[in-house]
């Protein structure tokens, strides 16, 4: 089997492609390679929620663990309409290799519940994620799978989940979810590690390719966790960002956005349309906008044989999961285009989520000080592993990450042996 490029827009069979061309470099053994190209687990449940009109409505959820060779299934749960098995099998693959490639003891899962949160009210929401939690008990747990926030869920949400675990438990168990509030043994810099561990990451790709960030132009797709924090960090960095957006559309400001009055509006307005002093742009014009850093934060399947050929960055930082489709990476690597993959640029998210886990079962609490530094070094470190796999491999940095993680992998593998 060799890779293939697929021809659809499915996250599951882009994922196993990437996977493939690492595979094929790397010469993996048919039967490692068989194992890993595949999720170990895969849970639907279908299940009620009791409205506040007193009716009940059936959801569909997903919980898939891809790998548990390295250790613990990780990784978040996703709110959103178009939550699919598909999208979550891709999720969970791509968490393996993350936890990977930064060299953190898990192995990848995912979950999802197909719903639109926003039209729910709090306590449906409350119960929702309680049922949830309740189906996926046959497989979470601090020692077995542990969750944390993604599109549309956050430390409430994961304050939720914990608690519902524990009341089955008996007890508080704060290390089955991470990305909790502070006050139920959240880590502190969890809300801002993914965004801030992408930053890292385009300091140290910048400074490889001899591009100062003061001053350089950044845009910025999807404004929520993983988006508006990634902007405000840039700012600090002395970019300037031109242009940013979210689910309803975007806007664009040449000589720059104010990005904290932004994330004041965005929080007063719940949509990002109507800044004042911003002209507005649609979610498609902001990928073409010609600027130095484009940071996709929000959804797969954004960069795509449609429109990689327009895109005018230099540098692009996929804080999103999946947001660039083989088809896309290729254009854009022939166009000379650098792009940190989402293997590793958002991995400060699944970083800092682990410290908080190691936080949670030593009963310890870190602060701020001490979580970013100790992401920062990971983050660099990791960033150099991988720029010296795409330098001594002649390949791009998506390949390099996952020759980088494929092989970690895939030897924790090998030495496990095959059970029975
Ligand atoms: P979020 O729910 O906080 O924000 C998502 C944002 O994307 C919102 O602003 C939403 O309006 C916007 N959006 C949705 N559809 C869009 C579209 N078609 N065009 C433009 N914007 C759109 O979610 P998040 O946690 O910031 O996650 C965003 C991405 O980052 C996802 O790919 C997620 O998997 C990834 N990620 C998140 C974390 C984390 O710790 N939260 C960690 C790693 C990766």
């Amino acid at each position: 089997m060799t890779a293939e490029t697929p021809t659809a827009l499915s996250a599951w069979r882009n994922a196993q492609h990437q996977f493939d061309i690492a595979a094929d470099r790397l010469q993996l053994d048919p039967g490692v390679r068989a194992v890993l190209r595949e999720p170990a687990r895969e849970l639907t449940v279908h299940f009620p929620v009791q409205m506040d009109d007193g009716s009940v409505r059936l959801f569909t959820g997903y919980r898939v663990q891809h790998n548990l060779g390295r250790g613990p299934a990780k990784g978040g749960i996703r709110y959103h309409p178009d939550v699919t098995l598909d999208e979550v099998k891709a999720l969970a693959m791509w968490m393996t290799w993350k936890c990977a490639v930064v060299g953190i003891p898990y192995g990848g899962g995912k979950g999802g519940v197909a719903v639109d949160p926003k039209r729910l009210s709090r306590k449906e929401l409350e119960r929702l994620t309680r049922r949830f939690t309740t189906e996926l008990s046959v497989l979470i747990g601090p020692e077995r799978d542990i969750p944390a926030p993604d599109v549309n869920t956050n430390a409430q949400v994961m304050a939720w989940m914990m608690d519902t675990y524990s009341m089955h438990a008996g007890y508080t168990v704060p290390g089955v979810v991470t990305g909790k509030p502070i006050a139920l043994g959240g880590s502190e810099g969890r809300n801002e590690a993914t965004a801030r561990g992408a930053v890292f990451t385009i300091v140290e790709a910048a400074a490889r390719l001899g591009m100062p960030l003061a001053g350089a132009r950044a845009v910025v797709q999807g404004f929520g966790n993983a988006g508006s924090v990634a902007a405000k960090l840039l700012v600090e960095e002395g970019a300037r960002v031109i242009a940013v957006s979210d689910s309803g559309g975007g806007v664009h400001a040449p000589d720059g956005l104010d990005v904290p009055a932004l994330i004041r509006w965005k929080a007063e307005h719940g949509e990002l349309a109507g800044f004042p002093g911003a002209q507005a742009i649609t979610n498609a014009e902001l990928l073409t906008l010609e600027c130095e850093v484009l940071v996709p934060a929000a959804l797969e399947n954004q960069i795509t044989e449609g429109n990689a050929a327009q895109v005018r960055a230099r540098l692009v930082a996929e804080a999103a999961n999946g947001p660039t489709t083989p088809e896309a990476d290729r254009i854009l690597a022939e166009r000379g285009v650098i792009l940190i993959p989402d293997i590793l640029c958002n991995a400060g998210g699944v970083t800092v989520s682990y410290f908080e886990w190691v936080q949670d079962l030593n009963r310890d609490h870190w602060s701020e000080a001490e979580v970013n530094a100790k992401l920062k070094e990971i983050m660099v470190r990791s960033f150099g592993e991988v720029w010296g796999m795409h330098e001594r491999a002649g390949c791009d940095l998506r390949t390099a990450a996952y020759l980088v993680a494929v092989e970690r992998v895939a030897k924790a593998t090998e030495m496990r042996g095959l059970y029975p």
